[in-house]
């Protein structure tokens, strides 16, 4: 069988990891969360003081890319893998609302893209991949073969977020989440380099009314009709 790359790209807390992780283990393919390597080199910063609510030093995060190493290691539940900085496990620490809370401006800096889109392609050039984030589909594989775009509204994304803060453990409120999801969307969106938007060719899947087994089989039926094709 063929073997294509699929793209997910979207608006924050649109459930594209979740489907994305889903539908690689069902095709054997390779799953790659690109927001886990804008939010391990954001927590670098954060934790060397580059980044915060009220300071933003672009030129150091620029400088020390050099010194970041980012290392996807099998996870201990089967088939998925959490993203490591620097030889350390980071996958929990970046999934907090502080990290959601910087993550967006680190992602507007051209060299931090520069470098992680290159990882990116290098991860998927034998293809057989499934990679989501916001500039998949329009920057790092243009070419893929079939390209989802997902979306839902910003209170059924918040209210998913805030779901799985709470079952983490995390104090939180609602509010503060969909603040958080409305403010990344913004600047996602409205930034120079690689804004998020969906590629030409890129299917819209509005997920605001359905539950996962639906998203799951919808997404699992278009990659096999390309697969197919
Ligand atoms: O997917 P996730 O919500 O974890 O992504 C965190 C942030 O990383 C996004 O809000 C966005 O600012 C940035 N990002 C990006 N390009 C990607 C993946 C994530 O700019 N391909």
């Amino acid at each position: 069988m063929r073997k294509i790359t699929v793209a997910v790209d979207g608006f924050s807390s649109t459930g594209k990891s979740t489907i994305a992780k889903q539908l690689a283990k069902a095709l054997g393919y390779i799953y790659v969360d690109t927001g886990a390597m804008y939010r391990a080199v954001t927590f670098y910063a954060m934790n060397h003081g580059f980044v915060s609510d009220e300071r933003f030093d672009e030129l150091a995060v620029v400088k020390s890319l050099p010194k970041i190493q980012l290392k996807f290691v099998l996870s201990g539940e089967a088939g998925q893998s959490d993203i490591t900085l620097n030889g350390e496990n980071v996958e929990r620490k970046i999934r907090t609302l502080e990290v959601s809370r910087q993550v967006s401006k680190i992602a507007t800096i051209k060299a931090v893209r520069d470098k992680l889109v290159a990882m990116q392609q290098q991860m998927g050039k034998e293809k057989g991949i499934v990679m989501d984030g916001r500039d998949i589909g329009t920057v790092v594989f243009p070419d893929a073969e079939l390209k989802i775009f997902m979306t839902a509204s910003a209170a059924a994304r918040a209210q998913r977020r805030y779901k799985e803060l709470l079952d983490r453990g995390d104090k939180v409120t609602y509010g503060e989440v969909l603040k958080n999801v409305e403010e990344r969307d913004a600047i996602d969106s409205n930034r120079k380099v690689s804004p998020l938007r969906k590629a030409d060719d890129a299917i819209v899947f509005d997920n605001s009314d359905m539950g996962l087994e639906e998203q799951f089989e919808r997404i699992h039926n278009f990659a096999l009709r390309v697969i197919n094709q």
